[in-house]
């Protein structure tokens, strides 16, 4: 098969290579870019062409709008594939991307602002029928004004910014006497590191579990939800364990929210991939928001579902091709990935370097996804994933023991990884029994260290 079509792949890393592979599988040309600190990675080799885009620095390469979009006409692409991270959620790039010809992988650049918005998506959803965290989303208009109406929702809250992403600028507020100062420092945060100084405010809930239902849409109002996952290993808004499904959840529960966060992606007419982000305590989902891009985390789903979201995504915006149907998507067994970080297990800063060796895990449904290999440099520039190790089998307590041993086999000499710290998790009880939540690592099992 050779649709004699040629994709950009803007981005670098795990997602760089996972793209190549599924570009390659359905016979397109593939052409790939790079910062001069990256020149080693092995995706670039397998391309049909790389092409230099700037300095390290992401601002001048990966973050380049102008280069990429030359890298494309030069290439002479159909289409660019921006992964996660960078440019993946900026709907100027979007824009950018279709208004010089070529076609950017994923939804309508309409929707990637709406979404980048947490204020609009939420008023959004909420309109749709999807349950959101109770809060404030309007003006803050004087000290007085917001106190009370603070009030009215209940301390603790969290105050976000609206433009906010990964993790930044939120801000958790337990009293009245705190609430003033925070909002300030928050807005000029918010400011800062997004441009904008809008914010919200919503009820903190203490112990929550994070799921996520993985959707996708063909742009025309059809929609599918590919299950749940649930991403409650976190350690500061980072996730570092994903599974699918979500276990422990009432099935009645879940299959609720899935209708749901579909029936929402067919009115918005979303196209390709994406996943509808929920806070899940006392038996109720409360939507945070909706990542309009592939996620990190997709390889769980596609372990139980049999679907690669990445060819789904290519053949939707390159052939404008749907090839799911819901009544065909079954769950066939649990998954599991640990994100392998190349990072001090105590400190956690980024560990960035040689490596040495390279022992990869192996076994049936035992999945390696890595740009890595002896003698690779690691960068320290960018992101510290370096590698996802993925399982899956027949029960949780199975995927455990794969993942144990996927664990054990795996060695990554030269560098500091987090490898340790996910043996550690593996074992913990409180794992075992589902009894985590997104704070866990932090307030509990990291703690007295
Ligand atoms: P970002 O876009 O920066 O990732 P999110 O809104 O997705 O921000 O929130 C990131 C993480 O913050 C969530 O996964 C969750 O761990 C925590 N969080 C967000 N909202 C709340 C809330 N209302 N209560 C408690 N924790 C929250």
């Amino acid at each position: 098969m050779n649709k004699n079509k040629k994709i950009l792949i803007a981005n670098r890393g795990v997602i760089a290579i996972r793209a190549l592979r599924a570009a390659k599988e359905l016979g397109y040309e593939v052409a790939s870019v790079y910062s001069t600190a990256d020149k080693n990675l092995k995706h670039l080799r397998l391309s049909d062409e790389a092409i230099c885009i700037g300095p390290p620095t992401s601002k001048d390469s990966y973050l380049n709008e102008a280069a990429i979009i030359s890298a494309a006409e030069l290439s002479n692409a159909d289409a660019i594939y921006p992964g996660y991270g960078f440019l993946a959620e900026n709907a100027e790039f979007a824009e950018k991307c279709t208004k010089s010809g070529f076609k950017f992988i994923g939804p309508d650049f309409n929707i990637i602002a709406l979404m980048g918005d947490k204020i609009r998506a939420k008023e959004l959803v909420k309109s749709l029928g999807v349950p959101v965290v109770p809060g404030y989303e309007g003006k803050v208009e004087s000290k007085e004004q917001i106190e009370a109406e603070v009030e009215k929702i209940g301390y603790p809250v969290i105050v976000k910014a609206a433009a906010g992403g990964g993790g930044k600028g939120m801000r958790v507020v337990n009293e009245r006497s705190a609430l003033w100062e925070e909002i300030q420092s928050a807005q000029t945060e918010a400011d800062l590191a997004f441009g904008s100084k809008e914010v919200f405010i919503e009820k903190y809930l203490k112990k929550p579990r994070h799921v996520e239902i993985q959707v996708f849409g063909d742009g025309r109002g059809d929609a599918v939800h590919l299950f749940s996952r649930d991403c409650s290993l976190q350690r500061k808004y980072q996730k570092i364990i994903e599974e699918a499904p979500a276990g422990n959840i009432p099935l009645a529960k879940l299959d609720e929210i899935q209708q749901i966060s579909v029936k929402a992606c067919k009115e918005m007419k979303y196209e390709g991939a994406g996943t509808m982000e929920f806070l899940y305590e006392n038996e109720e989902f409360f939507f945070i928001e909706m990542n309009t891009r592939i996620q990190v985390e997709h390889t769980v789903t596609e372990m139980i579902t049999g679907v690669d979201l990445v060819q789904s995504q290519l053949l939707i915006a390159l052939e404008g091709e749907f090839n799911l149907k819901q009544e065909d998507l079954k769950i066939n067994g649990y998954a599991m990935q640990c994100r392998i970080n190349a990072e001090d297990p105590e400190t956690f800063v980024p560990s960035p370097g040689k490596i040495t060796q390279v022992h990869r895990p192996g076994g049936y449904h035992v999945r390696f996804e890595s740009q890595i290999y002896s003698g690779y440099e690691v960068p320290p520039n960018y992101d510290s994933l370096i590698a996802e190790i993925i399982v899956k089998d027949t029960s949780r307590e199975r995927v455990i023991n794969k993942m144990r041993m996927a664990l054990n086999e795996t060695i990554i000499e030269g560098v500091k990884t987090n490898v340790d710290l996910h043996k550690r998790i593996i074992e913990d009880t409180n794992f075992h029994e589902y009894k985590h939540f997104i704070k866990y690592l932090e307030e509990d099992l990291l703690k007295n260290e």
